[in-house]
């Protein structure tokens, strides 16, 4: 007989952004067994009173591939309330492997990255040494065209369009749950529209789904979205749009629109979904800023070089904090030539980009469309964006709670039951018997985060325990040291 833990006189977010209500949850074993009043006695008796227990919180966006990996506790995420994550988003992927590692440098410039041979490999090491959360993938688009044809910035010929579809299906044999983009990187911004929706009708029928960076998230938003409509009819794949949002001054205001795209795809009976990361920021590598031409050298450019502050820069510390713009106004350049020079001693700056509308935040977190990932950042180095540690606990304790943009319970669906349904996570994001343990004992009333920009490596406050397949992560407010954590692979 596996080990019972129960739960009692909880609130229970069941996921279905229904009603909550109280009740005691019995854990046998990795599986949740019961919801209701349970009578008897388990081997492990916990007091619920006056805390919620939801579905543990599945992060559907993230770059922790390697991180996976080199820091298999993966304490950042469960301290967080964050039970599975889904990685390989924006085009960067696990596989092949040469080219994954060289595309993660940036996000590990320590780290010794595990070698391993393609998905199969790479499920393979999870396996082996199993990270403290599960973990699903998407195949990268981006590592996929640099493992084919290097950096061209041409069409692939037929030989290498057919090396990337071998890469892709080796990836959803192995089980990676779809395919990313991230159409302002290298090298995903040389590729035209025709060559993703060939590639990504290597997944029609196998159900996979195909998430993307789009290729604007400023002026050119609505275009942008246009493509990943078009590439997901073509192809005949289900679309989730990756960190909706817009940028740039300008800009704000055209998530109504985009929102509207969205829904107008949905009603034509197009399968169109998006995630957030609940703040006016974003966070990506420098040299992506500076390739797309983000700031101009006259304030014509959509980015102000004062809003775009260096996170971590591993050679130059001292830049950590400091905006590009002021960079720029101490050594009397033009922004360009200061992001350049700072490039030129570090390649892998990552940067934090001030440059959304706090109220078109607040729309697209009230559309229905929206589930909600952190787009973190691993490096676990400088400053990085707070949404690594923060993003459910700020949805939950600042937006939903506290500001009223959504109900708690819907809130919680959209970090559970819709991302596992969205992305084929079976048995997971639920409370019910018989799904996986996976759950979040936290206080609805001091849930919050903590970091902030100036100081951001602070875990949420109000998240006291988690379970990941029925082991307890966290305890207390504190890691304990188990590593339970599963591959999840896509079922057919
Ligand atoms: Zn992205």
């Amino acid at each position: 007989m596996s080990a019972t833990t129960v739960i009692r006189n909880a609130i229970i977010y069941d996921g279905s952004g229904g009603a909550p209500f109280p009740a005691d949850v019995l854990i046998d074993g990795e599986f949740i067994a019961e919801i209701g009043t349970i009578g008897g006695g388990a081997d492990i008796e916990l007091d619920g009173t006056d805390l919620a227990v939801a579905p543990g919180f599945i992060d559907v966006h993230t770059h922790d591939d390697f991180a996976a990996l080199v820091r298999p506790d993966m304490s950042f995420k469960s301290r967080g309330g964050v039970t599975t994550c889904i990685a390989g988003n924006c085009g960067f992927g696990a596989a092949p492997y040469e080219a994954a590692a060289t595309m993660a440098r940036a996000f590990h410039p320590h780290d010794d990255l595990p070698e391993y041979k393609g998905y199969g490999g790479y499920f393979d090491r999870l396996e082996a040494s199993p990270p403290g959360v599960n973990i699903a993938v998407l195949a990268g688009h981006g590592t996929i065209r640099l493992g084919a044809m290097r950096l061209e910035a041409r069409p692939p010929d037929a030989r290498e369009m057919s090396s990337m579809k071998a890469s892709l299906s080796e990836g959803l044999d192995a089980g990676v749950l779809g395919l990313s983009t991230g159409l302002i990187y290298e090298p995903g911004r040389y590729a035209a529209t025709e060559e993703i929706i060939e590639l990504a009708s290597v997944m029609q029928g196998a159900g996979g789904i195909y998430a993307t960076h789009l290729r604007d998230e400023g002026a050119g938003l609505l275009g942008a979205i246009g493509e990943a409509l078009r590439i997901g009819e073509q192809a005949g794949v289900a679309v989730q749009i990756s960190h909706h949002k817009v940028m740039g001054r300008t800009n704000w205001g055209l998530v109504t629109e985009s929102l509207e795209l969205i829904e107008s795809a949905r009603q034509r009976g197009q399968v169109v979904h998006a995630d957030q990361y609940p703040y006016t920021a974003g966070s990506t590598v420098l040299s992506a800023v500076v390739q797309n031409e983000m700031f101009g050298d006259d304030d014509t450019g959509e980015i102000n070089a004062t809003d775009v502050v260096i996170a971590a820069c591993d050679g130059n510390t001292e830049w950590e904090g400091v905006s590009i713009g002021a960079l720029a106004e101490l050594w009397n350049l033009v922004p360009s030539a200061a992001a350049a020079s700072v490039l030129e001693q570090e390649p892998g700056t990552t940067v934090v980009i001030h440059s959304m509308d706090e109220a078109d935040v607040q729309t697209v977190l009230r559309h229905r469309s929206t589930m909600i990932g952190s787009d973190g950042i691993p490096t676990l180095e400088g400053r990085p964006h707070p949404r690594l540690y923060n993003t459910f606990a700020r949805v939950l304790g600042h937006y939903s709670r506290d500001l009223g943009v959504l109900p708690m319970a819907e809130a919680i669906r959209r970090m559970t039951r819709y991302s596992a349904d969205t992305f084929g996570l079976v048995g997971r994001g639920r409370i019910e018997a018989g799904f996986h343990a996976d759950l979040v004992v936290f206080d609805p009333a001091t849930v919050i985060d903590l970091g902030t920009f100036d100081d951001p490596n602070h875990y949420p406050g109000g998240i006291h325990r988690v379970f990941v397949n029925g082991v307890e992560v966290v305890r207390d407010d504190t890691y304990t040291g188990a590593r339970p954590g599963r591959a999840l692979r896509r079922v057919d």
